[in-house]
This record gives C-alpha cells, structure tokens and sequence, in this order.
C-alpha cells in the first residue's frame, strides 16, 4: 500500500530518515520496513506560488480564522497523482519526504487512489473503515490547519472521480489533521496481512472485524501473569484450561461492558440480530433493558 500525506508540517512525521517519527515504530515501522506500507510526507508549501508560500487566506462571508487554499491544494494533488511511481512499493527508504515535482498535467478522472480528509465535520471513523483501508492500494491523507479545507478541493476531486471520504477521529477539534492521520493510518495498517502476529487478534479486538467473537463489542478485561497480585486473583475460569467456558465469559464480560459502556452498540447489535437468548440473559442480568421497545431508544 502506498500513503501519501500532505501537510504544512511535514516533520510531524519524524525527520526525513524516518527515525522518531511515529509512523517508524512498532509494527508500522516494520511493515514499512518490509515493504508492505509505503509513506510518502509532503509539505504543501510546495506548491504555493508566492514568495511567502501562502496556503492560507481569509475566509469568504467573514467571521474567525483563515482557510486553507483550493488553488495551493488542488496542485498538490494533481501532482500526487500523476506520479508515475506511486503504484511502486518498497522505496528503499520509506520514511524519506518524496517532494513531488509540482505539475501542470490534469489529474486522470479515476485514479485508483481514495482521498481521507480527516474533519470534525466528518463521517465517524471506524473499525469497518479501517478494514476497509487495509484493502486500498493507494491512500492520500490531506492535513488541515486552521479553519480547514476549503470545500472545493473535495468537490473538484470527487468530480474527477475519486473516491473521497471526509473523516472525524472524534467529537472534539484538534488543531489539524496530522494527529487524526498518525490515528487513522495506525488503524489501517495493523490490518495489513502480515502485520499482527496473530492474526486472531484482530477478529477478538473491540469492535470484531471479520465477524470474530467481539463483533460489534467492546473487549471485556485481560489478564496476565502473575495469577495473585496485591491481593487480586484473576477470575477462576480463565485458568481452568476449558476454551468453550472462557470463550463464554468473554462474551458475557464483552457484553457487560458494552452494555455499560457503549449501548449504542448493543443496539446496533440487537438492531441487526447478533444477540442470542443466552446474549440477552447477561444483559437482563446486568440491568439493561434488552425488550424492544427501549431497545429502540
Ligand atoms: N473549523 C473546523 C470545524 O469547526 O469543523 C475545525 C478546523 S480544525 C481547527 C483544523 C483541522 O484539524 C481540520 O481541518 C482537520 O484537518 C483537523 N481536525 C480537527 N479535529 C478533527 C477531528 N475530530 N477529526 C479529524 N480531523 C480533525
């Protein structure tokens, strides 16, 4: 997979070696190091035409802040999409900025690539979606600052036929878009095959991807050595050796704290039928209302 990231603050993402970066530790490091994911860091000033590399100005019908420039992010990406080598994997050093030569050819009208525009205002970010990413060929990550983006830039690439999803990490504003990036594209990439070394983690995770035992649940508690600690014992069941027992009380932990936690989606999940008699008796238990009637709310 090939990322591209547009930014006014490029060293965000590590020194151009990649060293300290946030996206050269850890798996990401490793998958970048293997080849799977490519990163691609590119300041936008780059394509600003002033003397003072300009991206910002005032917005239009007034009030608060600056907006970033359609004209400064509109050659960006075409530059970025008409780079001949943005299928190719593997740079030999995948951290390094890659400053595109500005160009004025026009951007192909179906690029294979998906635009992410990470916005408050955007679509909530999700484990589907991030599953879904894991299976893209090609992402490109635009950065806002100030009072964001100015909303052509998504209109002009939609129309050329790309695929563009404004997205939000959460209700609450950040100062831009890098940080929802580094969140973003750390989701993604732990999906990628090969990454995990479990692959069954990822179907256990909260929110379940792939239809595993979570799906559509938070994960309830996890244990490690040593079994007594301060006085605290971890629960019998997870010691006595019988999988189906424990697969049980994970579920029945899993829905608790769901229930407690986020019941929204023990609605969606009742919503969509994932709850079985034995499912809806650990809610009842717990004291939430599993009738559908206040389900519905
Ligand atoms: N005026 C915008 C609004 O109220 O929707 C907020 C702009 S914010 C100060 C600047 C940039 O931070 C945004 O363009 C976006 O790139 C990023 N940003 C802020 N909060 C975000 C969030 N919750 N999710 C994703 N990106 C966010």
């Amino acid at each position: 997979m090939r990322v591209d990231v547009v930014t006014i603050f490029p060293d965000y993402f590590g020194p151009a070696a990649g060293v300290g970066g946030p996206l050269g530790v850890s798996l990401i490091g490793k998958a970048a190091a293997r080849g799977d994911v490519a990163f691609h860091i590119h300041d936008l000033r780059q394509w600003a035409t002033d003397v003072h590399h300009t991206v910002d100005d005032t917005p239009f019908g007034g009030g608060p802040g600056m907006v970033m420039k359609a004209d400064v992010w509109g050659a960006a990406l075409d530059a970025i999409l008409s780079d001949k080598s943005q299928s190719s994997a593997n740079p030999s050093l995948p951290w390094a900025a890659t400053p595109s030569t500005p160009s004025a050819s026009p951007v192909p009208s179906v690029t294979g690539a998906r635009l992410v525009v990470p916005t408050p205002s955007g679509v909530p970010f999700t484990q589907e979606m991030a599953l879904a990413y894991a299976g893209e060929r090609h992402l490109v990550f635009a950065c806002g600052r100030y009072e964001g983006i100015d909303a052509r830039v998504v209109e002009d690439a939609r129309a050329r036929g790309m695929a563009v999803d404004e997205v939000s990490i959460g209700d609450y504003v950040l100062a831009g878009g890098e940080a929802a990036v580094v969140v973003i594209v750390e989701a993604v990439c732990r999906l990628l095959p090969g990454v995990l070394g479990n692959e069954r983690s990822v179907s256990d995770d909260s929110f379940g991807g792939g239809g595993g035992s979570m799906h559509g649940l938070l994960e309830g508690p996890v244990y490690t050595r040593p079994r007594a600690w301060r006085g605290n014992e971890v629960p019998a069941v997870l010691l006595s050796g019988d999988h189906a027992a424990i697969a049980r009380w994970q579920r029945d932990e899993a829905l608790r704290r769901t229930a407690e936690r986020r019941p929204d989606l023990i609605r969606r999940l009742a919503a969509a039928d994932g709850l079985d008699a034995r499912d809806r008796a650990v809610l009842i238990q717990a004291g939430f209302p599993v009738d559908g009637e206040s389900m519905a709310h």
